[in-house]
């Protein structure tokens, strides 16, 4: 492990779900920082009044890691589960080899929706594996000087979410009180901290409204102070060690992977199975770059 460097992560702005879609802020992955940890992917929606209206999607090589701060979502996929999430609750689909599944809101009015859905890269004996899903709706409450939080994922102040992970990294809503509050790291770990609401200074440094203050391995805590309550997203793991292709719902090693990803999806095939409820109606894979895909590098921290 190299020593790395503390940096700042702007969002930027990406459609989503098509035309009519909404807008996210993604601060992740960043150029020359594919991943935090095994977290490769951090969208932030909303607060916004709108509908969400995601069609089934196929995902390989990757968690989903879903966790709304308002508004409910209907999450149905092809290994038949059918679950309404909603703020404090945690949607965890473990693609494996191939899953598909669509994401809409409740209702056919538009409504109050926030919240943040976060990739995990799975690791190379696991990639392949079976697919999976858990709604967690008891999740570990955890506290410290100047905070409270809900465990999503791993260990954090005590706690272990029930949540399963397939390497070592945590993820945590933080709920922060006006003043100083000091949140335990693992030194092990590199750390990512997401200004949810509001801005917060972390270490010495000031971040705002959904920018990303990356923390490099090797300290045993941070300090963040805010103006006001704040919510923060904290993730953090060992770092990734290997390299991903990332392109469109897809995480491979390779162009020939995600190739054959694609080529699986258009054809219906057996391993992305079939989401019930949508009249046969699908998104798309868009047609492949005109240049073979080369894995994301590290070049940043
Ligand atoms: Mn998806």
């Amino acid at each position: 492990m190299t020593a790395g460097t503390d940096m700042s992560l702007d969002s930027r702005e990406v459609p989503l779900g098509g035309v009519r879609g909404i807008e996210v802020h993604r601060t992740l992955p960043q150029r020359g920082l594919p991943t935090v940890g095994a977290w490769c992917f951090v969208d932030h929606f909303g607060p916004i009044d709108s509908r969400l209206n995601v069609l089934p999607h196929p995902h390989t090589g990757l968690q989903t890691v879903t966790w709304p701060l308002a508004g409910n979502i209907r999450h149905r996929d092809s290994l038949g589960s059918d679950v309404v999430l909603t703020p404090g609750e945690l949607n965890l689909m473990t693609s494996g080899g191939g899953v598909s599944h669509s994401e809409v809101s409740v209702g056919d009015t538009s409504a109050k929706m926030h919240g943040l859905q976060l990739w995990v890269a799975l690791p190379e004996d696991r990639r392949a594996g079976p697919a999976g899903f858990e709604h967690h709706a008891d999740l570990p409450m955890v506290e410290g000087s100047g905070w409270t939080g809900t465990l999503m994922m791993g260990e954090l102040a005590g706690s272990e979410s029930p949540a399963t992970t397939h390497s070592p990294l945590v993820g945590a809503e933080l709920r922060l009180r006006p003043g100083r509050a000091k949140i335990p790291l693992r030194p092990d770990f590199e750390h990512a901290i997401l200004a949810v609401d509001g801005e917060a200074l972390v270490g010495s440094t000031e971040i705002v409204h959904r920018q990303m203050r990356y923390l490099a391995p090797g300290r045993p805590d941070v300090t963040v102070h805010v103006p006001a309550a704040t919510t923060l997203l904290l993730i953090g793991g060992a770092p990734f060690q290997d390299e991903l292709v990332m392109w469109w719902n897809f995480i491979g090693r390779s162009h020939d992977d995600i190739a054959a990803d694609r080529a699986d999806w258009e054809a219906s095939a057996e391993r992305f199975g079939q989401v019930q409820g949508h009249d046969g109606k699908i998104i798309p894979a868009p047609p492949m770059p005109g240049v073979r895909l080369t894995p994301r590098r590290r070049t940043m921290a």
